[in-house]
């Protein structure tokens, strides 16, 4: 659970395993009031995110950029659905990390973000091949990054890779990941952060406890 800053802005976390964990992490102390940290405060804070998980072109970046200074109304009403799909990514991985059943109102919405999502993928040839591309009918754009995590959460809840899904051990850490070590032994969101912290903590116990 980082509080990493780069020169300018924050440096988001994505160490998940998978882009709809990383997403789900971008706010950190999630249940701790006084220590919550959000990450995602507005519509340049979400490009940030996809632009630092290369989601989008940088060219697109720039434009999403520039066009939600010039739509506030849009951007906000894509911010707000960004929050709200993060909620309910937060509430299902986190309830199967904990071996229980999916809330259905977050399976409902996973599946309403990811059939809208569907509308916008788009076979196309490039170079001599052949791959998915997303494509906005303009009016759309600014809910350009919302398509592909909405997938990746689609993706992984009917994937084999599900029971993998883990929360952070550190009691004030509810970050999520995908174990993907050979002996499904991975604790710590990150290791930098989480890891050294905890054992930091059980060191001190062992020497003073
Ligand atoms: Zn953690």
């Amino acid at each position: 659970m980082h509080t990493g800053k780069r020169q300018s802005g924050y440096q988001f976390d994505l160490s998940g395993g998978a882009l709809c964990l990383d997403f789900a992490n971008t706010v950190s102390h999630r249940h701790l009031p006084p220590r919550r940290a959000e990450h995602l405060g507005s519509y340049a804070d979400l490009v940030e995110f996809a632009d630092q998980s290369k989601l989008l072109p940088p060219a697109l970046a720039a434009s999403l950029r520039a066009r939600a200074r010039r739509d506030d109304a849009g951007a906000r009403s894509a911010f707000r659905k960004s929050i709200v799909l993060r909620e309910s990514l937060y509430c299902a991985f986190s309830a199967i990390a904990a071996g229980k059943h999916v809330p259905p109102a977050d399976v409902q919405r996973i599946n309403n973000y990811a059939r809208v999502a569907l509308q916008h993928r788009k076979l196309a040839r490039r170079n001599g091949d052949y791959r998915w591309e997303w494509q906005s009918n303009g009016s759309d754009l600014l809910d350009r990054i919302l398509w592909p995590v909405a997938e990746s959460a689609a993706e992984l809840l009917t994937s084999e890779a599900r029971v993998a899904i883990r929360e952070c051990g550190a009691p004030d850490c509810e970050w999520l990941f995908l174990d993907q070590s050979r002996n499904r032994s991975r604790r710590w969101c990150d290791m930098k952060s989480c890891g050294n912290r905890q054992k930091a903590r059980r060191h001190y116990q062992r020497a003073h406890g």
